[in-house]
């Protein structure tokens, strides 16, 4: 059986994983230049950042597994089972989130060994030469490939939210030690998160995400709101210093949980975040349901 993914993301990378591992001929098919979609670092001064994804959370036992296999290889790191939380100025304990020496992305990376991926490759309709065709993807993004009617539905039905996220530098840590906050009710912040803490470098990195709200205020000039995060930011935590500001907008960035774990139509099958919570997590398990379904056909 061939099967081409659509989408080197989480899910489509777990999809294709196993795929493969059951016998599929399988081909990625990445627009971007590198894996990962939304589990994305990315490099400013020589350094990665994360700029998407927090950190990871792994209750599935089996999800969990892969998240051991990646803090075996050095991969993947367990950084804290506690945030801030704002306004108040308290502390949330929670599940551990998983963070990664490398940058997130290198989980997605490792994902890729073995498999075929062609990068810099967009599509923009859906491969006629397969058995089966995975759009591993938010569904605003499987509307541009013009898919069959089911697709089109379960896609149509999605409902996300933007996020700007900025990538704040300073000259040195002026911040105490809180690893990353929850900011509620704020008109522009919604997380920070210290980038050297979670990656272990220490770096006097901060990365911060915007409100649904402020981000779609700013979709086409994204670089405007950096300096409004920037300046929130400092109002939190009571920054002085200027740091370098670089930002990324994240059109589709979160998703309203869905409840299937995939939407199918003929050879053509729709999965990621949207089917879950919108959780790193959520894609792998996605991925993984899809390519499952696929070989039981
Ligand atoms: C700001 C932000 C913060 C987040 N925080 C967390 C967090 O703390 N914890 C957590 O667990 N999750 C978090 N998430 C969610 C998490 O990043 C996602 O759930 C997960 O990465 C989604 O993976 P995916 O494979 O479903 O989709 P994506 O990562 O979006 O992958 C889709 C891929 O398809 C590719 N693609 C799209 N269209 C085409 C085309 N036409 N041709 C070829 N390729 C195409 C894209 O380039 C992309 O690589 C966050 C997300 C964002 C944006």
């Amino acid at each position: 059986m061939d099967v081409v993914v659509v989408g080197a993301g989480i899910a489509g990378l777990s999809c294709a994983r196993t795929l493969a591992a059951g016998g599929a001929r399988v081909r990625v098919v990445e627009r971007g230049r590198v894996p990962g979609g939304r589990l994305a670092s990315r490099r400013y001064d020589g350094r990665y950042a994360d700029i998407g994804a927090a950190y990871l959370v792994a209750d599935d036992p089996d999800f969990a597994a892969a998240v051991a296999s990646w803090q075996a290889r050095g991969l993947a790191r367990p950084w804290t089972d506690t945030l801030r939380v704002h306004p108040g100025d308290t502390a949330a304990t929670g599940p551990m989130r998983w963070a990664a020496p490398g940058g997130l992305r290198s989980l997605a990376a490792d994902l890729t060994t073995g498999l075929d991926v062609s990068y810099s490759t967009p599509l923009d309709a859906i491969p006629g030469d397969a058995d089966a065709v995975v759009l591993a993807m938010p569904g605003p993004q499987a509307l541009r490939l013009d898919p069959p009617p089911g697709i089109l539905a379960a896609a149509s039905s999605q409902v996300w939210q933007p996020v700007i996220a900025a990538v704040l530098s300073y000259p040195s840590r002026e911040w105490p030690d809180f690893r990353g906050a929850f900011v509620n009710d704020h008109p522009v912040l919604a997380t920070v998160c210290d980038d050297g803490s979670r990656r272990g470098d220490g770096a006097p990195v901060l990365v911060a995400h915007s409100t649904a709200a402020l981000a779609a205020e700013h979709l086409a000039d994204p670089a405007a709101a950096g300096p409004i995060i920037a300046s929130a930011v400092a109002s939190l935590l009571e920054l002085e210093s200027e740091p370098r500001i670089d930002v990324h907008r994240w059109t589709y960035a979160q998703p309203e949980p869905g409840d299937a774990a995939y939407a199918t139509d003929g050879r053509v099958w729709l999965c990621g975040d949207a089917f879950g919570r919108p959780r790193v997590q959520s894609a792998w398990l996605s991925g993984r349901a899809t390519a499952r379904a696929i070989l039981s056909d």
